[in-house]
């Protein structure tokens, strides 16, 4: 352990925004954060860039937050790789946060990896994860030849190899612990309406020359898929044999008014599109009702829907290991079952 190490040190989430409003992973961030905390016994603190974003600050103490650092500066209106790495590097700097997570989206995987370099103190991306606990060095022996423990260091869990195992990172010697975190894989905290919480403002210390990109035009496409947000999913793999099959997938969710995901396999294999890939390297989702077609359940899919609250499973290999975290199971042809759901549906079961 360094003196760098803050045993005190807040637990800090970084709050993105856009345009003023708060995406979604700071308040799943905030609810795991607010589990490591209280087990750290310290504050667990959102971390605020932007400019005139103060009034974000009432929604991430109703999201879990004791205090708020806000680095509200003109330079900071738009994500810009460099000023935000230097404004929250700064911070960090000023208060020793011992652990610091970071949404893994496109800013935050941007962001969290020039600030682990600049202060020289590694990243997990991609924790499906996070807990507080000991870890032995065993490299570093005591007189008796045992390893030295480090106690309460985060444990950043997340797959590796492919998926094959389910590896626990450990940064115990160079702090802030730093992560990031998929979106929709931690769970929101119940909001705590009217929650108050300390603002400290920072000084972004930004000159001219911390800003070498100018932001001309921000173009965005919209996504008409919102897989996070559907109550019921049907999703489909490489078993509905082609994309005219997958017809039957969406005529299926619109009788029951969910979204349609897909399988690695079935985007790959041209039948559905790639926002709609659920997974480790798609998106993850927790509906109330996830209707599975023709998937064989690979664990790098299951990481991204085996936490559905009701999983029904249609596959024609009953020992396809879908069926192992499924709480209903149909053995059978998707090309016979799901027009038979989707009559079943529209006469109102
Ligand atoms: C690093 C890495 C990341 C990955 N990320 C993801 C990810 O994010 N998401 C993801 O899904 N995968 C991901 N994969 C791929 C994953 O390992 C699997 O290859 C993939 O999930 C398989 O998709 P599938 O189940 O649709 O296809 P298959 O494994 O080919 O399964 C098709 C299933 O359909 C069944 N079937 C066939 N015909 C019918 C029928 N008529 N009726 C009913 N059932 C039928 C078969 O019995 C079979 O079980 C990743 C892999 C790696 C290495």
């Amino acid at each position: 352990m360094t003196e760098n190490n803050n045993r005190n040190g807040e637990v800090w989430v970084f709050a993105e925004q856009e345009e003023g409003v708060l995406a979604d992973v700071p308040r799943e961030l905030l609810g795991k954060g607010r589990e490591l905390a209280d087990r750290l016994g310290v504050k667990l603190a959102a971390v605020l860039m932007g400019d005139g974003v103060e009034s974000l600050a009432s929604g991430l103490f109703e999201a879990g937050a004791d205090v708020v650092h806000l680095a509200d500066d003109p330079a900071l209106k738009t994500f810009r790789g460099v000023a935000y790495r230097k404004a929250f590097v700064k911070m960090v700097r000023e208060c020793r946060p011992q652990i610091a997570i970071f949404g893994a989206t496109h800013m935050g995987r941007d962001l969290a990896p020039a600030v682990a370099s600049e202060l020289r103190c590694g990243l997990t991306a991609d924790c499906t994860d996070l807990q507080i606990g000991d870890w032995t060095d065993q490299k570093r022996k005591d007189a008796s030849g045992n390893g030295t423990v480090v106690k309460d260091v985060l444990l950043q869990i997340r797959p590796a190899f492919g998926g094959n195992i389910i590896a626990t990172i450990v940064n115990p010697y160079n702090w802030p612990q730093m992560a990031t975190v998929r979106e929709g894989v931690m769970k929101k905290l119940d909001p705590r309406p009217g929650a108050k919480g300390e603002i400290v403002r920072h000084d972004a210390g930004l000159g001219g020359e911390d800003l070498p990109v100018e932001v001309v035009e921000i173009v965005r496409r919209h996504s008409s898929v919102n897989l996070k947000g559907a109550r019921i999913i049907v999703a489909g793999g490489a078993g509905v044999g082609s994309q005219e099959n997958f017809k039957l997938l969406h005529e299926l969710a619109d009788a029951l008014g969910g979204a349609v995901g897909g399988s690695r396999a079935a985007v790959d294999l041209g039948y559905c599109e790639h926002e709609r890939q659920i997974g480790q390297t798609g998106v993850t989702v927790r509906p109330a009702l996830f209707i599975s077609c023709g998937i064989s359940g690979a664990v790098q899919h299951l990481a991204g829907m085996q936490d559905s609250a009701k999983i029904v499973a249609i596959n024609t290999d009953r020992d396809a290991p879908i069926f192992k975290v499924a709480h209903y199971g149909i053995v059978g042809d998707l090309n016979i079952v799901v027009p038979k759901l989707i009559k079943a549906v529209k006469k109102g079961w």
